[in-house]
């Protein structure tokens, strides 16, 4: 049975999970095509499981082999009681197109076989537990060749199994022949382990005895739904995820009508469905709304596990590709889709919770559960290290493409890591880090009445910064400034260690005889200028934050690279999960830079040559036959322009496949970087040229051809079409 979210949950009701009174009837559904909860256990004891014993068994990987034929065997029983009678290990490859978001991989096999008698079921505990997969063909940054491709999938407890059509879903690992790490999902499982042991060693000495600690994240998710017609009257958004020209729209998103404005008609039908199928399925998709940018919608779960939360996640993402396609939509993940309006972020709400009970960020808790009353400070000041220690990691736990065009456009956070605390806080940890006596921080809310025909309301007396990339929320950190079409593997990877390596040096000084209080001092002292509570996308913050020395990288070509800094590629090797292998090491971390800048250029040279076909075979011929109905081109945008247009593309093409870097070398003249790490990061940076620079220029000739060329004669769908479902 899938553990419950052992933090006890802290919304304002305390309620497990709310669902609207539309959805009333449809919670007798709930869940079932989830192996978790009551569903499983009913199958784990009619299968012979003893009573108790159903909730242990995804919890110790010891007692899951030790039963897997009747685990087996329940999974079997329920697959056949719901329709389905394939299953598929589903895991989660490296490399990812980002076009269609929440790639997975999976091949499903039939769980029988045809015997003498009709079809005779077979499902065993190994079959269930282990795959073997070559799946060569992804991109692995080195880590593979083609005759050296043994692979495996392994089941990942953590992640109930689920029923979609005929297929029953287990989630897995995907590892190579040599244990390296092929996938998305091992390094998160790692640092997990990582963070719940000292986690749990520094709450022992802050006197709490818990015996694991896990991160809870809930995933806010934006995104668009454009009418099916229009999207297939633009290959750009088609093959690329985003539109690589288009004219504004006359209206966009100033009259703010669309933010949180009644949803139109066709997409609530939409988001309803969405929802729906993902209630069977035990996602517990709590919140729809509109977002601020026209046909900009957004859907939020009830938070839990991570790694069971972003498999939840990727099912959403396809779920929502679906019934959009059924609902005459379709849906766009990609972080900006449009020029000119609001972009798609997936906010990574995080927190640490114990099995007893005790969220890690929320102060109330905290003091009342750990004996030493500067707890929640030295926890906090722990935090605040890891984020100014590994600020660079933080940018690359953002870093897709997508995020380019995003970050730092005043509509997202800008590039710069840092925190936004709130003034409470921020006083509370500025008195104790200079050793005034003050009592436990609560995050206070206060009663407040606004008009005398209203109740008085609770409210939090911090207020929210939403332009800062990681504010903290009274009980939880909300990374805001992930992508729409992120794997938030990576990102909750990269949250788990950085956590882990600060709490593991504050353990080291505290096991020295340091008093914890002394060590958080000393933490806020050195780390105090990542916190910032001022207007993050305010012009002089960028100046600001290089006086302070903070991280801005502004390019995600930049951001990956820091991945392999030996300052990181340090901090992945020497935590390790409890088996003591290292959350990544040097090899598994310079492959994934590698995948990422290989991802980078073909997510471009996909987006470039899209846009020479779309120059050619539509926009080329709208402007001729403008031009022979005696429509003027316009000065800055002549038939030429459109040519050599294309001819700058294609020579920024070339010249990226030939990049030959000179290697960065050490002070002795050897190379810092293997020739294909090398090789990788000179194409993704020529590629990021091409793309900014060359195509912005060809893009707005053809935006301004698009302005003068009449209606009929304009093939490609509009702004217009595309963004106005009302
Ligand atoms: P907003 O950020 O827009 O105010 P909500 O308050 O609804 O949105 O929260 C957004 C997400 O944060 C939801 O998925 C919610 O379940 C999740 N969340 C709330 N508390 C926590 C927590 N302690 N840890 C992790 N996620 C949380
Ligand atoms: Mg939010």
């Amino acid at each position: 049975i899938h553990p419950e979210p052992p933090c006890a949950p802290t919304t304002p009701s305390g309620d497990r999970l709310q669902l609207g009174p539309s959805f009333l009837h449809f919670t007798e559904s709930y869940g079932k095509n989830c192996f978790s909860g009551a569903v499983a256990k009913k199958y784990l004891l009619e299968a012979g499981l003893s009573d108790g014993m159903e909730l242990k068994v995804f919890q110790e990987t010891a007692l899951l082999e030790q039963h897997k034929d009747t685990v087996a065997k329940a999974v079997m029983k329920w697959a056949i009681d719901n329709g389905a009678s394939i299953y598929t290990h589903w895991f989660q490859p490296l490399s990812s197109e980002l076009v269609r978001s929440g790639l997975t991989g999976q091949v499903h096999n039939a769980m029988f076989r045809p015997g003498p008698n009709g079809v005779e079921w077979v499902f065993k505990g190994e079959t269930m537990i282990q795959g073997e997969t070559d799946g060569s063909s992804y991109n692995n940054g080195g880590l593979r060749r083609t005759h050296t491709a043994a692979a495996y999938t392994v089941i990942d407890p953590s992640s109930p199994m689920f029923i979609r059509d005929d297929t029953v879903y287990i989630p897995t690992v995907f590892v190579a022949f040599t244990g390296e790490a092929l996938d998305e999902k091992t390094p998160l499982l790692r640092s997990m382990q990582a963070v719940s042991r000292e986690a749990v060693k520094l709450l022992g000495s802050l006197g709490h005895k818990a015996t694991s600690v896990v991160p809870n994240i809930g995933l806010e998710q934006e995104f668009f739904l454009v009418p099916r017609e229009a999207y297939f009257k633009r290959p750009d958004l088609q093959l690329c995820g985003r539109t690589v020209m288009g004219k504004s729209a006359p209206r966009g998103q100033e009259m703010c009508d669309h933010y949180m404005s009644q949803p139109n008609e066709k997409a609530l039908a939409c988001m309803r469905e969405i929802q729906h199928e993902c209630f069977k399925l035990g996602i517990p998709l709590q919140t729809r709304h509109r977002e601020v940018a026209p046909n900009q919608y957004e859907c939020a779960p009830f938070f839990g596990l991570a790694t069971g939360q972003i498999d939840n996640n990727l099912l959403v993402m396809t779920i929502s590709e679906e019934v959009a396609a059924r609902h005459g939509m379709a849906a766009l993940f990609a972080e900006k889709p449009f020029k000119g309006i609001n972009g798609s972020g997936k906010h990574n709400n995080w927190s640490l919770g114990t099995d007893t009970g005790l969220n890690l960020l929320n102060a109330k808790q905290v003091s009342e559960k750990c004996t030493d009353a500067d707890a929640f400070a030295v926890i906090m000041a722990a935090m605040i290290q890891a984020l100014d220690t590994y600020g660079d990691l933080m940018r690359a736990a953002t870093a897709v493409p997508g995020n380019d065009f995003r970050l730092g456009a005043c509509e997202a956070p800008p590039a710069i890591v840092s925190t936004y605390l709130g003034k409470a806080l921020t006083d509370f940890l500025d008195s104790f880090k200079k050793g005034e006596k003050v009592e436990p921080y609560k995050a206070a809310s206060v009663e407040r009445t606004f008009c005398g025909s209203v109740p008085s309301a609770q409210i939090p007396s911090e207020d929210r910064n939403r332009t800062s990339p990681f504010p903290y929320g009274g009980h939880r950190f909300e990374f805001r400034a992930v992508g729409s079409s992120q794997n938030v593997s990576m990102t909750n990877t990269i949250l788990c260690s950085i956590t882990a390596h600060a709490f593991a040096e504050f353990n080291a000084k505290i096991e020295k005889g340091e008093k914890p209080a002394d060590v958080a001092r000393a933490a806020l002292e050195k780390h105090w200028r990542i916190i910032f509570n001022g207007n993050g996308y305010g012009e002089d913050w960028p100046k600001e934050a290089e006086s302070r020395g903070l991280w801005n990288l502004p390019s995600c070509v930049d951001a990956v690279a820091r991945l392999a800094d030996p300052k990181n590629v340090a901090l992945f090797e020497s935590l390790k999960d409890a088996t003591g292998k290292p959350v990544m090491t040097k090899s598994e971390m310079e492959s994934r830079v590698i995948v990422l800048h290989e991802q980078y250029v073909n997510v471009v040279e996909m987006e470039a040559l899209t846009m020479i076909d779309m120059i050619q075979q539509h926009v080329l011929p709208s402007a001729l036959l403008t031009e022979k109905a005696g429509i003027e081109m316009p000065a800055k945008a002549p038939i030429s322009a459109l040519k050599s247009s294309v001819a700058d593309i294609k020579s920024k093409l070339e010249a990226m496949h030939k990049a030959a870097p000179a290697p960065a070398t050490d002070k002795e003249g050897a190379a810092k970087e293997s020739v294909e790490m090398q090789v990788a990061k000179a194409k993704a940076m020529l590629a990021r040229e091409l793309r900014l620079e060359t195509m912005e220029r060809a893009r707005d000739v053809c935006d301004a051809i698009e302005a003068i060329v009449p209606a009929n004669l304009w093939t490609l769908s509009t702004y217009n079409d595309l963004l106005f479902l009302d």
